[in-house]
C-alpha cells in the first residue's frame, strides 16, 4: 500500500515553530524538515517533533514557566509554537487544576496522596484543546486555510472551537451515533460537522483518503497530517501535574487510552522534564485505562503480546472508542518499561467510578474519568498500584457531555407539593 507522507502544504517559506528543529521517525531516527508529514518516508514509522532545548540552568528555565500565563503557553520554550504565540487569537488552554483528593483516598485506601488532574476545565471541557492549541500553530505556520480532524467526540468541538477563534474554516468528522452533548458542542462553533455512518476506525479511513483528494487541499487534520504537532499538546499535562506537585514527578499516573497518543506524549513530557534537570530523576510508573468494550491495548497487555489487534468498539465509554489505536504499542512499551499496567473495566464500573469522584469530590467526569478512576480503584484493589503512594488520575473531560452514562440512576430523589408537610412526609431532609 503506498503511504501518503506529504499532503497539502500550502508554503514552502521556513516556518517559525519556536524550538522544533526538525521532525524524526520515532522508529529509524531519520529526520525531515518541519511540514505537514506524519509518517517516516522511508521506513513509514511515525514521526515526532525534535527541538532544540534551552540550555540555561534549570532554576532560570523554571522561573520563566513560573512568570508565564496561567496557560499552557507557559511552556511554550517546551513545545512546536513561535515565540509570540500568546498574543495570537486561540482558546488558551491548561493550567487545569490538580485537586487533592483527600475524601477520594480515603475511600480508596490510599495514604500516599492521590490527586486528580481535571481537565474538564478546559474552554470546550476536555483535554483536547491542549492538543488543537497546538495544531492550530503548526495549520497557521504551514498555510492551511481549514482545520479539519476525524474525532470521537470531543476533538470535534475543540477543533470547531478552536478555528472559530483563529478565523479559520472548520469541517470536522464524528461516528454518527455520538452523544447529543457531544454533537451539539462540535456543531454550535458554526463550522461543518459530518457524522459518518461507521465507527471511528471508519471516519479516520475517511479522512486519510480525503487528505490524499484534491478536496483536502489546504486542510489541517489536527490528529492525521498535523498528529506530530498535535501530539506534543498532552505533554503539557505532564508539566503542569510536575509543576503542581512543586516540581516533582508523581509516583504513578493513570492515564485513559484511545489512540493512545496522550499517554505516550505524557511520558514523552516527563522524560523531557528529567533530561532538563527541572525535576529529579526517580521511578515512576504509568497506567493505561480502558472499557472492556474497546480494549485492544489491555488485551495486548495482558496477554504479554506485542501487537495491539484491534477491536469493534462496543462501549459506553465512546471519547475512547478508537478499535485500533495508532498508538498502541508504544504504550505496551512505556507501560512494561516504567512497571505501570494496561487495564480496563466494565461499562458498569465506569458509571460507578463517575459516580464515585462526584460523591466524594465534586467533580462530574465523562466517561473517559469513569474508566481511568475505574480502572485505578480496580488496579489498587489488585494491588498492582501502590496505595503508599503518589498517584495522580487524569479526568480528561465533562460529565455534562455524557448526561446518558448516567441520567437513569441520576434523578431528583423526590418529587413533592411546595409543603413542609409534603416534604416532611416524603420523610426527605435526612440524607
Ligand atoms: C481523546 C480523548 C482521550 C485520549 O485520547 P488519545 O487518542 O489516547 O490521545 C481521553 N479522554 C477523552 C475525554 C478524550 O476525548
Amino acid at each position: 500500500m503506498a503511504v501518503q507522507t506529504v499532503a497539502g502544504n500550502a508554503t514552502t517559506a521556513p516556518v517559525d515553530l519556536g524550538p522544533a528543529a526538525a521532525l524524526s521517525c520515532r522508529e529509524c531516527g531519520e529526520r525531515f524538515e518541519l511540514g505537514p508529514l506524519f509518517a517516516c518516508a522511508s521506513c513509514f514509522g511515525p514521526l515526532e517533533v525534535a527541538y532544540d532545548l534551552p540550555t540555561g540552568s534549570p532554576e532560570e528555565l523554571r522561573k520563566r514557566i513560573e512568570a508565564g500565563p496561567d496557560n499552557i503557553w507557559r511552556y511554550a520554550p517546551l513545545l512546536p509554537v513561535p515565540a509570540d504565540v500568546a498574543d495570537k487569537p486561540n482558546l488558551n488552554p491548561g493550567f487545569t487544576k490538580l485537586v487533592k483528593a483527600d475524601n477520594l483516598a480515603r475511600e480508596l485506601g490510599v495514604t500516599g496522596g492521590l490527586y486528580v488532574k481535571d481537565d474538564s476545565g478546559n474552554p470546550t471541557h476536555s483535554f483536547k484543546d491542549r492538543v488543537v492549541a497546538i495544531a492550530v500553530e503548526a495549520a497557521r505556520a504551514f498555510g492551511f486555510t481549514t482545520l479539519s480532524c476525524s474525532s470521537t467526540g470531543n476533538l470535534a468541538g475543540a477543533v470547531g472551537a478552536a478555528a472559530a477563534r483563529a478565523g479559520l474554516r472548520s469541517c470536522v468528522f464524528i461516528p454518527h451515533d455520538l452523544e447529543q452533548g457531544k454533537v451539539v458542542m462540535a456543531a454550535v462553533y458554526g463550522g461543518e460537522l459530518v457524522g459518518i455512518e461507521g465507527n471511528y476506525d471508519d471516519v479516520n479511513r475517511f479522512c486519510s483518503e480525503l487528505i490524499g483528494d484534491p478536496l483536502g487541499e489546504g486542510w489541517g487534520f489536527v490528529n492525521v497530517n498535523l498528529r506530530p504537532y498535535y501530539g506534543e499538546g498532552s505533554k503539557t499535562l505532564a508539566f503542569e501535574i510536575c509543576e503542581q506537585l512543586g516540581w516533582r514527578l508523581p509516583d504513578q499516573i493513570v492515564i485513559p487510552i484511545a489512540s493512545g497518543s496522550q499517554l505516550t506524549k505524557i511520558d514523552k513530557g516527563l522524560q523531557e522534564l528529567i533530561k532538563l534537570g527541572l525535576v529529579e530523576d526517580r521511578p515512576y510508573k504509568i497506567f493505561g485505562a480502558q472499557a472492556e468494550g474497546c480494549s485492544p491495548v489491555s488485551a495486548a497487555f495482558k496477554g504479554g503480546h506485542d501487537v495491539v489487534r484491534p477491536q469493534k468498539p462496543n462501549t459506553i465509554a465512546k471519547s475512547l472508542a478508537i478499535g485500533n489505536p495508532a498508538d498502541g504499542p508504544y504504550v505496551l512499551d512505556i507501560a512494561r518499561r516504567t512497571g505501570g499496567a494496561v487495564e480496563d473495566v466494565t461499562d458498569e464500573q465506569v458509571v460507578d467510578a463517575i459516580k464515585l469522584l462526584a460523591r466524594t469530590e465534586g467533580i462530574f467526569g465523562e466517561t473517559a474519568g469513569g474508566v481511568t478512576l475505574g480502572v485505578t480503584k480496580k488496579l489498587i484493589e489488585a494491588g498492582v498500584i501502590d496505595p503508599t503512594l503518589t498517584t495522580v488520575v487524569v479526568n480528561t473531560g465533562d460529565g455534562l457531555k455524557t448526561l446518558d452514562a448516567v441520567s437513569a440512576t441520576s434523578q431528583a430523589t423526590a418529587t413533592i407539593k411546595p409543603s413542609l408537610d409534603a416534604f416532611r412526609a416524603a420523610g426527605l431532609g435526612t440524607a
